[in-house]
């Protein structure tokens, strides 16, 4: 077994610390800092900022840890359409045994997996009245997010142990380490899937400016995750052949489908000012501050730094004709702009309450960049393009709003900076239109689906439709973006894959 990997390393200290995922916003060595272009229904002119992590472990390294599953009817949805063996039923064995919930096992959890998964009481003064403002406006607690049902608001729990971060690398790969049949290269980058006619032979890679060919006696497997896996597909000619001949890349299997169905949970951060100031601020002073429970993380893995910055959220209709949640809420104490790159709003007092929606109907692709396909990828979301998408997330951010105007957080909220509250809806939409974000979920550009599917990429198997011995293993193969973060489904989604990897090794 041997895993290639783009970024350094693990991430180090501050992916350990829940708080320090901020610090990897701008971070050229752990973040490919993606953007996407071309999307004409937006006003915002720089593109959608778009994180995703570099290192052993993916995003999971820079993520917010948040710990959902989505809606049951989402993996049934998957099914329904020919995915066989894809149903929140097939899949809930997948999430209890890769889970250790510190709440024990039940119908729904494991404790005794490699994912520890935990409860985190909030920290932040401005968390707990917003979970109360939720209750004052009438949507009840939720006890679990990943329970019976989605509906309603409380602290999430969060991908930590003993208040570090259990990333994919801590739960799965670490402990792996050791084993004589595993060879670890990162720092290397893979540019294609080399194929002997239609069978995949091996990978080409790069590192330190030098390319090499690793081959592979039984199969290639790809989880680069959503912009990435249907690149490297891409180079290696699984895609459209007539956009790749424009590259001179010779094709293997002529397939459109590949980069695109791509699917976000486009997101809006209405931004709060903070009448207490309690919250978090990136200031000097700010900053100065922060230096105690620095050190207090560093001596005890407690405190401040220990919490993860979206504590607390909400899962809510848009409308009563709506049948399960369609939105959902992350209330986070510090005010970002650009989906976090833009720091310049974390200098004042406020709080962020991003409002997402959760199966949005408009799609995007991803393209190999027309100067240089190993450069970074040709990203467009096509965010708030169906009419039902710019509906369904007006009204989740007026919900929202009234979750804002709540006694429980008279004393925080000191005035809404952005959207302007009193607009009309028409206005609303161009407002948010000029600061649209995204919630970090890319999803579906390797779809899965039946072979008669002609918009599919992998079967049910994860095996790439056209070719042999090569499998895409990673949220990229979601049908559909599932209604909640997407780190869970996508371990689920791998642990499933590894079954389907041992199954096949048995037989031949
Ligand atoms: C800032 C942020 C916050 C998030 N918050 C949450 C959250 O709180 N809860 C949640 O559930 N989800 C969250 N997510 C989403 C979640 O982390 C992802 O859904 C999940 O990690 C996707 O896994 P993946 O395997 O598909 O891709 P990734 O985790 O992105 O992994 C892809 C890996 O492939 C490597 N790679 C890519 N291209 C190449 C190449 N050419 N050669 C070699 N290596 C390559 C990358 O470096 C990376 O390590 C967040 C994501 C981000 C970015």
């Amino acid at each position: 077994m041997l895993l290639l990997e783009a970024g350094a390393s693990h991430g180090g200290l501050f992916s350990d610390m829940p708080s320090g995922f901020a610090r990897f916003m701008h971070s050229r060595k752990f973040n490919w800092l993606y953007r996407s272009h071309k999307e004409p229904q937006l006003t915002n002119p720089k593109g959608c900022y778009t994180p995703r992590g570099k290192m052993l472990g993916g995003s999971s390294g820079i993520n917010a840890m948040i710990y959902t599953r989505g809606l049951s009817s989402d993996y049934n949805s998957w099914a329904a359409k020919g995915n066989v063996g894809w149903s929140y039923n097939d899949l809930l064995p997948y999430f209890i045994k890769s889970e250790n919930n510190s709440r024990g096992a039940s119908n729904y959890h494991g404790n005794s997996g490699p994912l520890t998964v935990s409860d985190v009481s909030p920290f932040y003064p401005v968390s707990k009245c917003f979970l109360e403002a939720c209750s004052e406006f009438g949507l009840p607690p939720n006890p679990d997010f990943n329970g019976v049902h989605l509906e309603g608001h409380n602290s999430y729990q969060f991908t930590m142990k003993d208040g570090k971060r259990c990333s994919a690398y801590h739960a799965y790969l670490k402990p792996a380490l050791k084993r004589n049949n595993l060879t670890v290269i990162s720092g290397c980058l893979t540019e294609r899937v080399a194929f002997s006619g239609i069978k995949a032979t091996g990978v080409c890679y790069q590192q330190n400016g030098r390319r090499y060919i690793a081959s592979a006696r039984k199969e290639v497997i790809l989880c680069a995750g959503a912009f990435n896996s249907p690149q490297i597909l891409m180079r290696s000619g699984v895609g459209s052949a007539s956009e790749l001949a424009k590259f001179g890349i010779e094709s293997v299997y002529d397939n459109p489908a590949v980069g695109k169905n791509l699917q976000e949970h486009v997101d809006v951060s209405i931004q709060c000012k903070n009448k207490m100031r309690d919250g978090l601020t990136l200031s000097p002073l700010g900053l100065i501050k922060l230096s105690v429970p620095f050190i207090q993380y560093i001596l005890s893995s407690k405190g401040q730094l220990a919490h993860s910055l979206a504590e607390v959220g909400a899962f809510y209709r848009s409308s009563n004709e709506v049948k399960e949640p369609d939105i959902q809420a992350h209330l986070l104490p510090v005010m970002f702009n650009d989906s976090g790159y833009d720091w310049n709003p974390t200098l004042k007092h406020g709080f962020t309450c991003h409002v997402c929606l959760l199966r949005p109907e408009s799609r995007g692709a991803v393209h190999l960049n027309p100067e240089d396909p190993m450069a970074k990828p040709q990203i467009t979301y096509g965010f708030l393009s169906e009419k039902s998408d710019q509906k369904a997330l007006l009204n989740g951010i007026r919900k929202a709003l009234e979750i804002l105007k709540q006694p429980a957080l008279a004393k925080h909220n000191g005035g809404i900076m952005f959207p302007n509250p009193c607009l009309s809806d028409a206005e609303l939409l161009e407002q948010i239109k000029s600061k649209t974000g995204l919630i970090y979920h890319p999803a579906g550009t390797c779809k899965m689906g039946p072979k008669n599917d002609t918009g599919a990429v992998v079967d049910p198997e994860l095996k790439v439709i056209g070719v042999e011995k090569l499998r895409v293993i990673d949220a990229s193969i979601m049908p559909t973006v599932i209604s909640g973060n997407t780190n869970a489904p996508t371990i689920a989604i791998a642990e499933k894959g590894a079954d389907l990897i041992k199954a096949d090794a048995l037989i031949h």
